[in-house]
């Protein structure tokens, strides 16, 4: 077994929302930008336990590329108390609020990824604000309501680089299927002239800064 089929097989086992083969073409999309910039900077919004690390972790190890991937760790909306994607095993006691940076910890550690995603513990537009390198790959899929998509858009597109690859997670066309902000945004970077579409696979989208 290869390191990159050891990694595959173990980011399925992660708890998360990426369906397999959404998973594997971040992998693809990771190792194709790796071959145009090797050695690049990477950044994902959006964290939770580290499933999409993963499969991003794989590709930038293997093109020895750096991936910091960003949350504040306390879930989105739909992850609290009552909403549709709300797990009680990951509620830190000392404050009733869920925690997922322990077992994003636990799964970059059993990957054996440490020295290749990089945690960063925050709000996404703080460290926006103070994040001033150019990225060859940025994957969005933080928050999904309105105001913090849009603000993750906003905050993070312009830094990736011409040539530079943007993904973004959970884009639905039909309401039927899902929240409309993803899909909104990617629209946005498609119709800004500055992202050329290259691929999509499920609710995933590829796209290239022109
Ligand atoms: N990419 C992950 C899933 C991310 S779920 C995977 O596929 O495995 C979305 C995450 O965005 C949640 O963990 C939530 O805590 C985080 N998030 C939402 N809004 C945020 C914000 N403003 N700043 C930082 N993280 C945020
Ligand atoms: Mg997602």
């Amino acid at each position: 077994m290869t390191r990159r089929d050891e990694l595959l097989a173990y980011a399925h086992t992660v708890k998360g929302f990426m369906p397999p083969h959404e998973g594997e073409a971040l992998t693809n999309a990771g190792l194709a930008a790796g071959d145009v910039t090797p050695g690049g900077t990477w950044l994902e919004v959006g964290a939770w336990c580290g499933k999409s690390a993963v499969f991003l972790g794989a590709a930038a190890e293997e093109t020895r590329s750096v991936l910091y991937s960003l949350d504040h760790h306390h879930g989105s909306e739909e992850n609290q108390a009552g909403w549709e994607h709300f797990d009680a095993t990951l509620v830190d006691s000392a404050d009733g609020r869920l925690n997922t940076l322990p077992t994003w910890q636990r799964t970059i550690a059993d990957a054996k990824l440490e020295e290749t995603v990089i945690g960063l513990v925050g709000p996404s537009l703080v460290v926006a604000r103070h994040f001033a390198q150019g990225l060859d790959l940025l994957f969005i899929d933080g928050g999904h309501g309105h105001d913090v998509a849009w603000m993750d858009y906003e905050a993070w597109t312009p830094k990736v680089v011409p040539g530079g690859t943007l993904l973004i997670h959970d884009v639905f066309e039909n309401p039927a299927d899902g929240g409309r902000p993803p899909y909104e945004i990617y629209c946005a970077a498609r119709d800004s002239g500055r992202f050329g579409d290259v691929a999509a696979v499920g609710s995933l989208r590829v796209l290239r800064r022109l």
